[in-house]
Parts: C-alpha cells; structure tokens; sequence
C-alpha cells in the first residue's frame, strides 16, 4: 500500500534499543511518532533521508546528567546532541535547580554551585516553576528531573552538620510533595557531600517518604565510593527496603587504589539484592572522576586535573602538581587558594570500569558537567565512548547491547513509555550514526572536542542535528515517569501507576 509520510529514512540497518539484532529496513515518521517500519520503497514522503550504511537507533538517553540549567540557558544543548542524546536526566546526586523558596545563600554553597555558582539560576521558587520554564523555553531535547536532598537541606537548615531535626524534616517532605505532584520523578541524594554527609539513614527515608505514592525513583551518590562501598550499598538497600521504592545507584564506581577490584564483589551483592528489590545502576565509560576540588579526593587520586577555580581561573585545566610547583606550596594549601574549585579525579581501575558497564543492568550515564571552564570530556564523549571504544574497539559488549544500555533499558528503568526504542507507534526520538566510524574525540587535554560519526539527530520527528551542526529547532518535552503494563513485570492493568499529568 502506498503511504505517504511526514519523513522516511531509508536504506538504513535498525538496531531497536530492545537488545534485539539489528536488520535492515526503512523507518516512517509522522508527526512525532514512528508510522511504520519495513520495506517500505514503494511509500513517499515529504522529506527523506538516505541512511544507507548507517544505523538508525533510538535517541540516546543520558540517565545521569547535571543539566538543570544548561537546558534553559544553552538549549540547543550541543554536548548532548552532537552525542546523539535526545533525552536528559537531571537533578542529580542530590543537586538540582529547584525548588529555591528562599534567597539561595551566597557565595553558593558547593556542590550547589556545580550548577551555577553565582547563584542567579537558583531563581525558581518550586519545583513546578522550574518544570513549567522547561515546558515554555523547551530545549532541543527531552529532560526528566529529580528533586535534590542537598538542595533542600539548603533551604531549611542552618548548620549542615547535624542530621535533620523532625521540623526540618517535614519542611522538606513538604517540597518532596510539591515536587512529585509537579512531576519530579524522584528524589537523588549525595551523601558523599559534605553538606548532606551528616544526613542520617533515617532523615533519607523520611525525606523521601513523600515520594512514595508516587512511585518515584531514589538515586543516589552514595556516602561511600571508595573501601567502604559495601556499607554504602547495605545503607542504598535499606532506604529502598524501607520505602518499597525503586533505587537507582548513580555512576557506580570504585575510587581510591584500595577499593580497586571490589566491583567482583559489589556487583555480585548488587545482583543479588536485584531478586529481592527493585535495583538499577548506572556508569560512565572513564577512569577518571570529576566533582568539587577537595583534599580528601585529590590525596587519593593518582592524578588530579583542575576543572575550574573561581579565585585563581588561570589554573583550569592545569595538573594539581603543576599548581603546587608554581605556587610554592603544600597540596593543602593549593587546594584551599583554588576554592571553590572542580576537579578531575584519576581515582579508578579499568578493570573496574569495564565490568561494570558490562554488567547487564548498567545503563550509560555521562555525569557531564556542562558548566566547567576545562570539563571531563565525558561531558562530550561519554556515548560514542561505548558505542566505539568500548563495544566496538574493545568488543566488550554487542553494538546491539551497547545501544539498549543508553535507550530501551533506561526508558523501562526510568519509566518513560514509547521512548527508547523503535517501533511503530513510538515517539520519533531517533539516532543516525556510523558504526565503523563512531568515536569520542574529548580527552583530558581538549576535553571539548566533538565526537565523531553521528549523522542527523530527531527529538519527537524533528531534526534537532544535521550536517554536525544543531538546527536551531527546540522539540524537547517535559518528561515524567510512567510505568506502562508492559514494562512492570508483575504489574496488573488494574494497578498500573501512571504517575503524572500529561507532559
Ligand atoms: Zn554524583
């Protein structure tokens, strides 16, 4: 039957998202959706692309970003795109953008200011604000977000160094609530954060207890990443058990030369606790870490690289060492003449890194921090990392397994129904690359560098990257979580938990 469509690609090889073998076939798009795939050669359309030795995925979705405010004030969101990204997650690690009721303290309080140091951005006074400028200034791709502990305890406490008392805690189970009604879809933590460290087991479960009819996701940072990563992962289990929520471990890693050759056992444990609880993790496809300078992480690092510093930024992008030398001075005393600053961490084994991202839950998630003058290049890299380096180059996992862990498995992990994946029906969100071709080209020397062998680039059926460049176009939506009958094992049509308002 002849058909005509709003675009047709054709003559590409479609690899689903689902983990399935890719096959080769035409795709047809109207309107946001995907209309038909197939052999579709005797159908029209208004637009057509020739994707003839290329493979047309889903959009990659970034399950851990910090981009609450690059998606407003740079939209076009080009370390993203130029990734193949088509939908964020942000608000990570117990840091996000909103809500800010009142007045955000000045200078702004690390890690808060890894969003925006100087604190203008911080202008959202809940988190329906925020989430409502998102949908009127959309950007080129989709976003999803949670609520951040440390941001509340921003808010209500004075002294960050005690847990919670009762009044603070309801205070903020008050913006927790706000928050899920508005369409968070969860609450992160970053209990490795100084100002969150002194948050007790107990104040996380009960600042998060809002959340829960909601069926909103916990993800965390959590308060331990080096030797004591186990503890961390019984205190991760333990909120989720109490809660009966779902639990997302953010960027699993093992950091510090002691911790090395722990994932053996971590992930063993993690598997386990995956029978009895809902379970994901995600990882990014470096060695390096990167987050706030401080002296504890660079005295374990084997190497450190700073990412930015507001008193002294004529050393951003300069080895710590280099500083020391210049200076004069102790690490000590470098670290405390760069702050606040950001830094880069050679903290983890590549033996650690590579068994993680092939552990068969772990989706891909850059942890980009799109604010640093000198930044990890995972900012820019991090999926044509895993689709050349570490699937292709290395052959760690299938091309068709290295996609499903950047789209059909985070969607059904997060809970976003007709995305990541193809099939009729399914939002356009769609991903042209270069198998042979694809790599990252961001390093730790020019960590800005674009990635190579992605070709164009669709956000519900519009074309937001073509030709290496962004179109200027800003189809992005809101996105909340969802859980489709389909994608809760187990899950009846009568208790199906969509949790949100249309978006
Ligand atoms: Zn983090």
């Amino acid at each position: 039957m002849t058909q005509h469509f709003d675009l047709l690609i054709r003559n590409g090889t479609i690899v689903d998202g689902t983990g399935a073998a890719r096959y080769e076939g035409d795709v047809a798009v109207c309107g946001e959706r995907v209309s038909r795939i197939g052999e579709l050669s005797d159908c029209t359309a208004t637009r057509e692309i020739d994707a003839k030795g290329l493979i047309v995925a889903p959009g990659f979705i970034d399950v851990h970003t910090h981009d609450d405010r690059m998606l407003l004030a740079e939209g076009d969101m080009v370390p993203k795109v130029s990734q193949g990204v088509t939908t964020v997650v942000a608000g990570n690690c117990g840091i996000s953008l909103a809500p800010m009721p009142v007045p955000v303290s000045r200078p702004v309080l690390p890690p808060l200011d890894l969003l925006d140091a100087s604190g203008e951005w911080y202008c959202y006074r809940s988190f329906a604000e925020y989430l409502a400028a998102l949908g009127e200034t959309p950007a080129a791709v989709n976003a999803a977000a949670y609520v951040g502990h440390t941001t509340l305890r921003a808010i209500v406490m004075d002294d960050l160094d005690r847990p919670a008392s009762a009044a603070e805690v309801a205070r903020m189970q008050e913006m927790v609530a706000e928050a899920m009604e508005a369409g968070a879809i969860g609450v992160s933590t970053g209990l490795a954060y100084p100002p969150a460290r002194a948050a007790t087991t107990e104040e996380v479960i009960e600042v998060c207890r809002p959340m829960v009819p909601h069926d909103g996701l916990h993800a965390t940072h959590m308060r331990d990443e080096g030797e004591a990563t186990m503890a961390s992962l019984d205190e991760t289990f333990a909120i989720g058990r109490a809660l009966g929520v779902q639990t997302l471990i953010s960027h699993h890693k093992l950091a510090g030369a002691a911790a090395h050759g722990q994932s053996v056992a971590t992930l063993r444990v993690i598997a386990d606790e995956m029978i009895r609880q809902k379970v994901s993790l995600d990882c990014y496809p470096y060695t390096a870490s990167s987050t706030i300078l401080t002296l504890e992480h660079a005295e374990s690092s084997g190497r450190t690289l700073i990412t930015w510093s507001r008193k002294r930024p004529e050393f951003s992008g300069r080895d710590l060492m280099d500083v020391m030398s210049e200076l004069g001075c102790s690490m000590a005393e470098a670290v405390a003449q760069l702050q606040p600053a950001g830094a880069v961490y050679f903290r983890m084994h590549e033996d650690d890194v590579s068994r993680i991202l092939s552990f068969d839950p772990t989706m891909i998630g850059s942890d980009g921090l799109p604010h640093d003058e000198f930044p990890h290049p995972r900012l820019w890299g991090t999926f044509p990392r895993v689709l050349g380096h570490y699937s292709r180059d290395r052959g760690l996992f299938t091309l068709e397994t290295a996609v499903h862990k950047m789209t059909g498995l985070t969607a059904a992990e997060i809970g976003f129904v007709d995305r990541g994946v193809l099939r009729a029906g399914a939002f356009a969100d769609i991903t042209l690359f270069d198998a042979g071709l694809i790599r990252d080209q961001a390093t730790f020397e020019e960590p800005t560098r674009r990635a190579e062998g992605i070709g164009a680039v669709l956000v519900n059926g519009v074309s937001v990257w073509e030709g290496d460049a962004p179109t200027g176009a800003r189809p992005g939506r809101v996105l909340h979580r969802q859980r489709s009958p389909m994608q809760a094992p187990g899950a009846n049509t009568g208790s199906r938990a969509a949790v949100s308002t249309a978006g």
